[in-house]
């Protein structure tokens, strides 16, 4: 198969920082879109990649999957996009189409397993994939996203993982008017959904472990904060809420965010830590309340999911970067300290 060689940032070892790399990318196929990647936000998941915490990293390892660029090439058989047309690419580039959740638009959780935009097996160059810390991305149309024209670019970005995310789970669990909803971890995906569950209509009650969050939650749309630390503030929604989404990065208790749930409440967890969660019995049984999770969402909602904010005017709060910047980035990510999301500015490559 024919190949481009482009240039990229990423890291050849869990222990090594992300520097400037070479790497291949297929010419586009019949199907293919062409990319040239403007905007690439931070998502923790990179750095949970990069640095190997989940034990599945193949090296090199080029993160990156909430992509906003221009196209610059088609392939001959491309229907629905043109050379020039906005589009983001997310956390998905292909699926197996035939299994009844890929038909249903659930790609996440196609069964053989969906292609990720990076560190997935790659069929067209036999390697893995590498994702969007790159001048370019050559993907299957059908897994391109069209941007609304209103929003910022850098600041959409984010959407394609962040947005896409919460706003599948908020919408699964009937996120609206009436409904009480916990938002934990005001980082990267927590800001997102925040603003998406008051763009629904619930009531939203964010918990953060950082004082200097309070003022913002509020700007980001959150009804009330509470400082999780503080055991009377957690003790005042002692099972008020109707639903709970997780979104911290790190470990912490999940069975007082249980206590918080009404009967019948859901708390979901959308962040992934490596360690396995000690969840008591007797935080689930008084209450017949569930404990679940979310993988990101399909094509179909993701689009949705653009489109909604396109709508109601919802883009993530960010921090432009340059490509250079990187590794400072990811240890200003560790400690949570980003309002709300860290975009690297693609041009910056080329320096
Ligand atoms: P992030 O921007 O780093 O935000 C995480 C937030 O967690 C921080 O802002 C902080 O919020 C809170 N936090 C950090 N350390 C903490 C600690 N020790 N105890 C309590 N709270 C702590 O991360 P992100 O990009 O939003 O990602 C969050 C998680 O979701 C990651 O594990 C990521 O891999 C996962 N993820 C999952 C999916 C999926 O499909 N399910 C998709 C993308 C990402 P406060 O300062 O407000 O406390
Ligand atoms: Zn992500």
């Amino acid at each position: 198969m024919e190949t481009i060689q482009i240039k990229a940032f990423g890291t050849e070892a869990a222990e090594a920082s992300l520097a400037p790399l070479r790497i291949d990318r297929r010419k586009p196929t019949a199907h293919d879109v062409e990319i040239e990647i403007l905007y690439c936000g931070v998502c923790h998941s990179d750095l949970h990649t990069a640095r190997g915490e989940w034990g599945n990293t193949i090296y090199p390892c080029v993160p990156g999957h909430e992509i906003v660029g221009k196209i610059v090439k088609i392939g001959d058989q491309v229907k629905n996009l043109r050379v020039g047309d906005t589009v983001g690419v997310g956390c998905i580039v292909d699926s197996c189409h035939e299994c009844d959740y890929c038909k249903e638009g659930l790609e996440q959780y196609c069964e053989p397993g969906m292609t990720w935009t990076y560190n997935s097996p790659d069929e067209h160059l036999n390697t893995h994939t590498l994702g969007g810390y790159a001048e370019r991305i050559v993907v299957d149309e059908r897994y391109v996203l069209r941007i609304p024209e209103n929003l910022d670019l850098a600041a959409v970005a984010p959407l394609l993982c962040a947005g896409i995310t919460t706003y599948s789970p908020l919408q699964h669990w009937k996120v609206g008017p009436g409904k009480k909803v916990g938002v934990v971890g005001i980082g990267g995906l927590g800001h997102m959904a925040i603003k998406i569950a008051k763009a629904m209509g619930a009531t939203v009650i964010a918990f953060t472990t950082s004082e200097g969050k309070f003022v913002e939650a509020a700007r980001l749309g959150a009804d009330k904060v509470v400082l999780s630390t503080d055991e009377a503030q957690m003790a005042a929604y002692q099972g008020k809420l109707h639903f709970i989404l997780d979104a911290v990065s790190a470990e912490h208790d999940i069975n007082a965010y249980l206590g918080l749930l009404r009967v019948d409440g859901s708390l979901a967890l959308v962040r992934a830590p490596a360690e396995l969660l000690p969840v008591s019995a007797f935080s689930l049984i008084p209450g017949r309340k569930s404990f679940a999770g979310s993988m990101i969402g399909g094509i179909a909602e993701t689009q949705e999911m653009l489109d909604f904010c396109g709508q109601h005017n919802i883009v993530s709060d960010i921090e432009i970067i340059d490509i250079q910047q990187i590794n400072e980035a990811y240890e200003r990510l560790l400690k949570g300290d980003v309002k709300y999301r860290f975009v690297i500015n693609m041009a910056s490559l080329k320096k």
